[in-house]
């Protein structure tokens, strides 16, 4: 459809993301985003956001690919790629009566679904990181009321797998270069972050080997 990476992972609870998000909250870490204290039983399980929910398709466009309204551009390619999924498999795949397209805009943990569609994992700039694209990306996701099936006859790039293991390991680059210690104590601090604010900050995401192939585009 024009997405850069795709995956999908059954639906579930994710105890231990509400978990973290219930201590990180309690701290105040959250600054003013007051809406994250609400809808909190729909935003750690799908299928209580979206009734019948039985799978998260995860879709990635690159910053290089994404235009100025990144937002309408995901949105736009996940309303075709829904379109194209009712064609094959018929209306009923999604829900008719609730919202199951998300672009930054929904109670869904996004980069947790990210990584359990198997799509990368979450660096220690508590950004989602892919493999091959890096941090430059912007998740969206359609929420399916059916069971999607592994296909086991294309495995993942074992290079790709390997990265994904190995994750940050040791490397501290996003850390150390944070102006304003926002990731401090391994968590983001919200109230410090640059981003945050006003909206212009990758300090955190530059320096990073996983994006040393993309930031130049
Ligand atoms: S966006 Fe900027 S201020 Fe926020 S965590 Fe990253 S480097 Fe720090
Ligand atoms: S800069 Fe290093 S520590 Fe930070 S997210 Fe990238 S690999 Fe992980």
């Amino acid at each position: 459809m024009g997405f850069d990476a795709c995956g999908t992972a059954p639906v579930r609870s994710l105890k231990k993301d509400a978990q973290y998000m219930d201590e990180w909250i309690a701290q105040g870490l959250h600054g003013n985003m007051s809406y994250l204290e609400r809808n909190c039983d729909k935003r750690y399980d799908p299928a209580m956001l979206v009734p019948g929910a039985q799978t998260v398709v995860v879709c990635l466009l690159s910053f290089a690919h994404s235009g100025r309204d990144y937002h309408r551009r995901v949105k736009s390619l996940l309303y075709s790629l829904e379109a194209k999924l009712k064609e094959h498999f018929g209306e009923e795949i999604v829900s008719a009566t609730h919202q199951h397209i998300f672009c930054d805009s929904a109670p869904i943990l996004e980069r947790r679904w990210c990584v359990e569609a198997g799509l990368g994992f979450i660096g220690k700039n508590h950004q989602l990181i892919h493999p091959t694209l890096g941090s430059m990306v912007h998740p969206g996701e359609i929420v399916l009321n059916v069971p999607v099936l592994p296909d086991t006859s294309s495995r993942r790039n074992q290079e790709d797998t390997e990265k994904i293991r190995k994750g940050c390991a040791d490397c501290s680059l996003c850390t150390d270069a944070c102006p304003t210690g926002a990731l401090r104590n391994e968590q983001w601090d919200a109230t410090q972050c640059i981003a945050y604010t006003t909206h212009h900050c990758l300090e955190c995401q530059l320096p990073c080997p996983y994006n040393q192939l993309t930031t130049n585009i």
